[in-house]
């Protein structure tokens, strides 16, 4: 079946899952409800899966991007959580997004507030993550093992960094995914693909075993999905649609720096945060020359809003952090843009952790709760781990089904890249590059650029094949615009003007 996503589908696949009744409703389109309805029609079940917004509407979007072999659970000693990390981690890179996921360097600078011993520590564990690395099968030549390098090298890949008292710095590898969002579009039209129908823009209102009320975001009409079985994957949401499910939502914060604000940035780096054992900020650089730097963990009480804010007091904390390692600290001006997301932390009822101690504790292990009206709800983990969240959900929503198969099974856009198309477009969209390549040929006002080197070409495939059904899910979610007021602003009129090509 075809894995293109727009209006017209999603009318016509509305009207089929009001009259059937599927295998699996799926709620919440983030990478685990993807995954899960990927996970479910792959498998041959017939699937039909809703989200309130758009596709990687929530904590989706908002992650630090990393595909992470689990290192900072071994320091905790949650060596099973680890384990799983650098086995998902290991299908992503090899066999199914290698298009989107690479490995990235990171440096963690030797300055004085860094011990010799301290050091040492660091380095076994990241001796330990390349031991789990080998194990899960991942070759060196995919993620390179851990090094010490001297202050000159240091330099030379963040020039940034203060060479006062700069012993040197410990490289050390891991994954990351070009765009978290890309990779839920890439997880829901390889669903579709497999005959999933994706529907974006209807809002679960209840929920029970055998089905939901809905109710369609673009027209206001209510109607029901019947199913046989029902997973929640509405992430830190969840709590709404089934109540006994208990989270402890945290806030994690990131600045998006001006580019050129660090030099130029060859590499992550790792800046430890003073008075804490293992705990860094990270300073991410991304392919548009942007710069994420994050990220905080704080505890949010109240109603989980639509879109966190990003509070002046953890931007203030963040550059604090990143002054301690820097040659020439960093101003608000150096800001262009804060993000924020929320971590949907189980919160472990009796432990002691989940009477108030930080969240930064709490375990990062995914549950699949199953409450008595028989909804199975699938929570925590994370982007990393999506792939096996979603078949431990569909296992336990639908035990009779055959086994996963997602372990092997290339996203779309995880074939051969043809020759000649440009070496963006390859990273974003893997083998369909060509596609995007041949509609600019075809029409060469598409191959103007909008902003940070995105062209009309790609605003307008995203709403003809990603299911874009409007500017925001445009600039906010298949391309990255918006995340900086300006460049949305200067956007917009495109984005609207592609709207139009569906
Ligand atoms: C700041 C931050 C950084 C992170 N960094 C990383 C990282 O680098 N690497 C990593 O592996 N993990 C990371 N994580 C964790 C990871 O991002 C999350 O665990 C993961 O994205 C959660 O995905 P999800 O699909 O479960 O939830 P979400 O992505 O939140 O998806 C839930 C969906 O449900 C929809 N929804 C809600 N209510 C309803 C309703 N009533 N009806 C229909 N739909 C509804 C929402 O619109 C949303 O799209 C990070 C998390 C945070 C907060």
């Amino acid at each position: 079946m075809n894995s293109s996503l727009n209006a017209a589908r999603r009318l016509w696949e509305l009207g089929e899952a009001r009259a059937d009744v599927v295998d699996v409703l799926v709620v919440g389109l983030g990478a685990t409800g993807a995954g899960a309805a990927l996970d479910a029609a792959s498998r041959g079940l017939s699937v039909a899966a809703v989200d309130a917004h758009d596709l990687a509407f929530g904590t989706s979007r908002w992650s630090s991007k990393l595909i992470h072999g689990g290192l900072r659970y071994l320091a905790s000693g949650q060596v099973g959580v680890a384990w799983e990390s650098a086995v998902e981690r290991d299908a992503l890179l090899r066999f199914t997004a290698p298009h989107l996921v690479s490995a990235h360097p990171y440096l963690l600078p030797l300055t004085p507030a860094v011990p010799r011993p301290a050091a040492t520590t660091v380095m076994a564990g990241y001796r330990l993550g390349d031991a789990l690395r080998a194990a899960a099968g991942t070759p060196r030549r995919l993620l390179p093992g851990p090094s010490r390098i001297g202050a000159e090298r240091a330099l030379t890949l963040a020039p940034a960094l203060r060479a006062d008292g700069l012993r040197g710095a410990l490289l050390s590898w891991d994954g990351r995914v070009v765009d978290d969002a890309r990779l839920v579009v890439a997880l829901a039209r390889t669903a579709a693909a497999h005959g999933a129908r994706i529907l974006t823009r209807c809002r679960a209102l209840t929920l029970a075993g055998d089905g939901a009320r809905v109710r369609d975001e673009l027209t206001g009409e209510e109607f029901d999905i019947r199913a046989r079985a029902v997973i929640n994957a509405t992430g830190v949401w969840a709590g709404g649609l089934t109540p006994s499910v208990a989270l402890r939502p945290s806030r994690g914060t990131h600045l998006v720096l001006r580019p050129g604000a660090l030099g130029a940035l060859r590499a992550g780096l790792h800046v430890p945060i003073p008075g804490e054992r293992a705990r860094f900020v990270l300073v991410l650089p991304q392919a548009d020359g942007r710069v994420y730097a994050g990220l905080t963990d704080e505890p949010l009480d109240g109603p989980i809003p639509d879109v966190p804010e990003a509070p002046e007091s953890d931007v203030a904390f963040l550059l604090d952090v990143l002054g301690t390692a820097l040659d020439r600290p960093l101003s608000r001006a150096d800001v262009a843009a804060a993000f924020a997301g929320l971590r949907p932390l189980v919160d472990t009822a009796g432990a002691p952790d989940s009477a108030g101690g930080p969240t930064a504790d709490l375990s990062r292990r995914h549950a699949v709760l199953r409450s008595p009206d028989g909804v199975v709800t699938v929570v925590g983990g994370k982007l990393t781990t999506y792939r096996r969240m979603a078949e431990d959900a569909v296992d336990a929503a639908c035990p009779h089904a055959r086994a996963s198969r997602t372990a092997r099974l290339p996203l779309v856009g995880a074939g051969p890249v043809r020759p000649g198309a440009p070496g963006r477009l390859a990273r974003r969209y893997g083998s369909e590059a060509w596609a995007l390549r041949e509609l600019m040929r075809e029409d060469p006002a598409l191959a103007e650029p909008v902003a940070l080197g995105v062209t009309r070409a790609e605003l307008v495939w995203a709403v003809r094949h990603e299911g874009a059904l409007d500017a925001a899910d445009l600039l906010d979610r298949r391309t990255r615009i918006g995340l900086v007021p300006e460049d949305r602003a200067a956007a917009l009129s495109a984005a609207e003007a592609a709207l139009a090509y569906s």
